[in-house]
């Protein structure tokens, strides 16, 4: 009698967006590999690639890529045609791929690899989608985490599902997979859409690992833009809280006339210079805010009804070499 089907070990891609990771990729070539014989030891996988994104690199990155791939019967690479951004990238990668699972990591070694294997059994349990969540902070810098964790509290309050600390490390079956690539949006908060997906889930926890090498290419402007994108891509609250805060100034306004009036009318007049200059300054404020939060959501919806591609691939790269088993690897015919 034949295996059903889903005993079968899956192919596995692992997807790592890279920007400028030329100091990093021959280490973590080295311990993805290292991975990926474990699991296919361990019957996890049945085979298995690694696929390096070059989101539009200025550095010897795609040129590295290209000797890896060369070299390892494993490394595969998908250049984008300029800098689209890691989630893009990223995006770019799960689309691409056409393994039975994906997971998705860091180029610079932070996610620890070594979680790869508790993912996949979490998936041959019947978990379609795993999370990768930092137990702890304690590497990124407080200025850094502390605005990580407001910002997350802000999102729950606002009604958008994200699962607390974690980033983008995290595996997803080929029916997830294909349940993404359904969504159009242009905007890509991917730790907001991925728990839209539904599917069972389930968390795995890690301790967050400096940086191996290189510097972050998260500066506070792309931080502040994604952060700006989580938001408005998953909750229109802001806008509701600005109809909240119109009322109430509203109401208080009515108050403070009724109050300005009764005072006139029992003549004890005060020439009010504070009481006038106070709600100037306070609703011109609240509506200069108002209308920004409205042309963050305005600009928002031009740039999904232009529906531009999310990426733009130029070139490819596919690895020259198979895995044989005794581990002597020979150019493939
Ligand atoms: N990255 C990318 N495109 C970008 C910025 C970053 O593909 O425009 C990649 C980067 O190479 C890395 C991952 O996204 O593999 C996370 O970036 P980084 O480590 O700089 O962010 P941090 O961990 O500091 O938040
Ligand atoms: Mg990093």
């Amino acid at each position: 009698m034949s295996e059903p089907p889903e005993k079968r070990p899956p192919s596995l891609c692992l997807v790592v967006p890279c920007k400028d990771e030329a100091p990093v990729l021959e280490e973590t070539t080295r311990q993805l590999e290292a991975v990926i014989e474990r699991l296919v030891a361990r019957g996890l996988v049945a085979e298995a690639t690694i696929l390096y994104v070059d989101d539009g690199s200025t550095d010897e990155t795609w040129a590295l890529v290209e000797r890896l791939a060369a070299r390892s019967p494993y490394v595969e690479g998908l250049k984008l045609s300029r800098n689209f951004g890691h989630q893009n990238a990223l995006y770019a990668g799960l689309m691409h791929t056409r393994a039975d699972v994906a997971v998705s990591l860091d180029a610079d070694l932070q996610d620890d690899v070594t979680v790869v294997e508790t993912m996949l059994e979490a998936h041959r349990e019947g978990y379609e989608v795993v999370y990768g969540a930092r137990r702890c902070r304690r590497v990124d810098s407080l200025g850094k985490s502390l605005p990580a964790r407001i910002y997350y509290k802000l999102l729950h309050l606002m009604g958008a599902e994200v699962v607390d600390d974690h980033a983008d490390f995290r595996l997803l079956g080929r029916r997830a997979l294909d349940a993404l690539a359904e969504f159009r949006e242009v905007h890509l908060f991917l730790r907001g859409l991925v728990p839209l997906l539904g599917f069972k889930s389930k968390i795995v926890y890690y301790e967050r690992q400096a940086r191996f090498a290189g510097e972050t290419k998260y500066g506070p402007r792309k931080m502040i833009s994604l952060a700006l994108d989580g938001i408005t891509s998953f909750t229109s609250a802001p806008l509701k809280l600005i109809a909240w805060v119109g009322l109430f100034a509203s109401i208080t306004a009515i108050g403070l006339a009724i109050w300005a009036l009764s005072i006139k009318l029992f003549g004890r007049t005060v020439p009010g210079w504070t009481s006038i200059v106070v709600p100037l300054y306070f609703l011109g404020g609240l509506q200069i805010l108002a209308t920004g939060v409205l042309g963050i959501y305005v600009s928002k919806l031009y740039g999904e009804v232009k529906g531009r591609p999310r990426y733009i691939v130029e070139a490819e790269a596919r690895p020259r070499v198979k895995p044989s088993p005794n581990g002597d690897n020979r150019p493939a015919s």
